[in-house]
């Protein structure tokens, strides 16, 4: 039997050093523990890592303190609209979500698009409708506001500025939440869920729902889930990207991440990181920013989360 993994992000921007309180850094820290610990549970009890990502993402979607779920920003219109997206190594199939309101767990709707339709990427009020059709939970519009994040909108409302929630001054909080797993089967799977970024247009979406860019797995190489710019993540096609780099090019894990990373994005002028691993117990937490929010566990060991730089 394999020995499981899971690594978690939940966003490639982080408060200035400066900025961190030791209250809000304890506070950062719990919720990855907690994120870490509930998608650990469902691994050791033999789960899968499909359910595996999807349990942790749904953790970090349900804390006001991410930008995904109850703490996604606000667009330039006053609204959530959230990306999401899940895909298995083991088969390549694969879920998304774009553009949607009110759904409570935008990682567990694009599963069931996965699961439940022939399609892979349902969009806006199609999405939407799908999920009232499957009973899928909704919340209101209460439900997501969240003082900060609406302070982040007051801040560039009204101009042409698009900000990753980290970008925002001085009340910055955390980003697109992600993780990864390999399950006890030798089975990898990736998931991605956002809120995308503040003050972005009406319609507008982001690398996190698009495979490929957001997320990617394939048992045969490695699960990758991103967070930055989601323009340049789209352009770069980072999370296939460092797949290909492994199989044709026959990269190590940490090499195709530091080259995708910290030498492709970079020349794009990308900021942003990516959280991936293999089915051979590799690990990669890799960013170009000053931290990532992110945690890591091994079958075994202690899990270990962090902020700033390696
Ligand atoms: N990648 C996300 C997006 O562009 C934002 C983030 O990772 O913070 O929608």
């Amino acid at each position: 039997m394999t020995k499981t993994l899971l690594a978690i992000h939940g966003g490639a921007g982080t408060l200035l050093k400066s900025e961190m309180s030791p209250e809000k850094e304890a506070a950062y820290l719990a919720a990855l523990n907690a994120a870490l610990l509930a998608g650990n549970t469902v691994l050791a009890s033999g789960g899968s890592a499909l359910e595996a990502v999807e349990i942790a993402v749904r953790s970090m979607e349900d804390s006001p303190l991410f930008n995904a779920g109850k703490g996604s920003v606000f667009t330039a219109t006053g609204e959530h609209e959230m990306d999401a997206s899940i895909m298995n190594g083991k088969d390549r199939m694969a879920g998304a979500v774009a553009g949607v309101r009110g759904i409570k767990n935008p990682v567990s709707l694009a599963r069931k698009v996965m699961e439940k339709t022939e399609h892979v990427l349902l969009a806006g009020k199609g999405a939407e409708d799908f999920a009232k059709e499957i009973g899928e939970p909704f919340e209101s519009e209460a439900y997501f506001h969240d003082e900060l994040r609406y302070k982040q909108w007051q801040m560039v409302k009204g101009t042409d500025t698009v900000k990753l929630d980290h970008d925002l001054n001085p009340e910055k909080k955390l980003g697109t939440v992600g993780a990864v797993a390999l399950d006890k089967q030798g089975n990898i799977a990736a998931a991605t869920s956002t809120g995308g970024m503040t003050n972005k247009r009406y319609g507008r979406v982001g690398d996190s729902p698009i495979i490929g860019s957001g997320t990617y797995a394939r048992n045969e190489t490695c699960a990758v889930s991103c967070t930055g710019s989601g323009e340049f993540f789209l352009r770069g096609v980072v999370a296939y990207e460092v797949s290909a780099l492994i199989e044709f090019k026959g990269l190590s894990l940490q090499g195709a991440c530091d080259e995708v990373i910290q030498k492709r994005l970079l020349e794009l002028g990308g900021d942003g990181g990516l959280i991936a691993l293999d089915r051979n117990g590799d690990h990669a937490l890799v960013f170009n920013t000053e931290g990532m929010y992110r945690g890591f566990i091994k079958e075994g060991e202690k899990a270990s989360v962090s902020i700033y730089g390696s």
